[in-house]
């Protein structure tokens, strides 16, 4: 049980009002969206209202050596907020103000508990965007996303989370404050450590206001459906799009399984026999558009696409849209536990990755579906299961080993957008060998010697 000290020490800082103890409370925060994971109820669940009080929350938790677990909304696929028992949960989700819309520098600076999709409607006013686009983008906070480094569908043509980010303020370990970055564009000083905390998954300091670069909103934008038999035809069309230098906006793939189980849950017009189906949306200036849609139709047909369809108006555009959102809601109605992974491969190992998924699949008699951002290479394979049935489940592990195994051999990498947190820990020495897992068991021991922030994620203490 935590400390009844500990307790009245939060409470001091932060009023009754921001402290829960309720047993049914904590249970919720045991829990985040990552499945077939081992759940610990927290010991008390605080949500500071400014940098000041996270400040003091992290100071407590140093005195007392105990764990301190940051959360936004809990959106996260690796069981990043996933806390120990008796901890301290740290809600980000009463910070969620936008500080400022910068114009002149195109930024804006906003508090971690701010959601994505927020700042977007906050900013289309003056014309501009803040592109990294998770699928959760109306439910995820900013301090998430920045310590996943998210990706989303915009990726290939916008990059990810990291490359938005110019400046952050942090709460380290001890509890000091510090700023690193800012509205300059350039900015050598020093070491880089807005990227070290970008992706940091909250192991080394809590993030408690971000400075985002803005960018102006394309003018229009064009979706096309291309319908494959063979994944690999798919593959290299995806291949001879960027060969022919035009970077989609996004360009995401769904296999059969996923086709399948969309098309029945929200109709929109997806062929069932297909093999692959990939859907692709340029955007920029208008007449470029129109460009670059008829030269992607015509790379399409060139690589044997069965069918291509240019969404006619902003109805059609968005039926698509729905259906490439909708695959993870659709795929997880089929069985009780969806297993959902990220592993990225160079776009032109997909058909590779797919095949190799597919594989997997049968050898362990599993349902896997595999769709995902095809243009990045991102793909996630998800395994439809039940975690009740042990037999499965063991199947289950053995895949996902394999998988992971897959896409390193293929020079891809564990996570291309959904972090390592617990569930990709044990196979980080795959890809970095056990020196480097040691030089990031020494990176997070100089930031937080005592294991206080988010303990148990990325590296364990030797
Ligand atoms: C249906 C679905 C679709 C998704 N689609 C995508 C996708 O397309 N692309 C993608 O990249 N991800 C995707 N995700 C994963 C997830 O939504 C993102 O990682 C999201 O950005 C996490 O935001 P959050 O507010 O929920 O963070 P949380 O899950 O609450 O936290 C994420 C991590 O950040 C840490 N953290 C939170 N706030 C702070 C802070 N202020 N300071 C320091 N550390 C902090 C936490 O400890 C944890 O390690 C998806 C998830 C689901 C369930």
């Amino acid at each position: 049980m935590l400390a009844r000290e500990v307790i009245e020490d939060l409470i001091k800082v932060l009023g009754k009002e921001n402290v829960l103890t309720e047993q049914e409370d904590l249970l919720t925060y045991a829990y985040d969206a990552t499945a077939a994971m081992k759940h610990h109820k927290p010991g008390v669940v605080v949500s500071p209202l400014n940098t000041e009080q996270v400040a003091e929350v992290v100071k407590i938790a140093n005195r007392y050596k105990v764990p301190v677990y940051p959360r936004g909304s809990g959106t996260n696929l690796s069981g990043g907020t996933i806390p120990s028992e008796d901890s301290i949960v740290l809600s980000m989700l009463n910070l969620n103000k936008i500080l400022e819309v910068d114009q002149d520098n195109l930024t804006a600076t906003v508090q971690p508990g701010v959601i994505i999709q927020d700042l977007n409607n906050a900013v289309q006013q003056f014309g501009l965007i803040y592109p990294p686009d998770p699928g959760t983008v109306t439910t995820a906070t900013m301090g998430g996303s920045v310590s996943e480094c998210s990706g989303g569908l915009r990726g290939l043509k916008y990059g990810v989370t990291k490359h938005y980010i110019m400046g952050l303020q942090v709460v380290l370990a001890n509890g000091e404050v510090i700023r690193w970055g800012g509205k300059t564009v350039k900015n050598v000083t020093g070491y880089d450590l807005v990227a070290l905390f970008t992706g940091a998954e909250g192991t080394l300091g809590i993030i408690t206001e971000i400075l985002v670069k803005l960018i102006p909103a394309p003018e229009a934008r064009k979706s096309i459906m291309a319908v494959f038999d063979d994944v690999d035809k798919a593959g290299k069309a995806i291949a001879s799009i960027i060969r022919n230098k035009i970077i989609p906006a996004t360009l995401e793939i769904m296999d059969n399984v996923t086709i399948q189980t969309v098309e029945h849950f929200v109709h929109a017009g997806l062929p069932l026999d297909a093999e692959a189906v990939l859907l692709i949306e340029v955007d920029g200036y208008k007449e470029v558009v129109e460009r670059e849609a008829v030269l992607v139709e015509q790379i399409l047909k060139e690589e044997q696409a069965a069918d291509v369809k240019i969404a006619k108006d902003d109805k059609e555009r968005d039926l698509l849209w729905l259906a490439r959102r909708s695959a993870l809601p659709a795929l997880a109605q089929k069985r009780p536990t969806t297993v959902l992974e990220d592993a990225t491969v160079p776009r032109s190992k997909i058909p590779d990755m797919i095949k190799a998924i597919r594989k997997i699949a049968e050898k362990h008699k599993l349902n896997i579906a595999t769709f995902g951002h095809a243009g990045d290479g991102n793909l996630h394979p998800t395994i439809l299961t039940d975690e009740r049935d042990q037999d499965e489940m063991k199947r289950v592990h053995l895949a996902v080993d394999e998988i992971f195994q897959t896409a390193i051999s293929l020079g891809g990498t564990l996570s291309g957008e959904h972090g390592i947190g617990i569930a990709k820990m044990k196979y980080l020495d795959w890809e970095f060998g056990e020196a480097g897992v040691a030089l990031l068991r020494s990176m997070k021991e100089a930031l937080d010697p005592n294991y206080v922030l988010n303990p148990g994620k990325i590296v364990r203490r030797d």
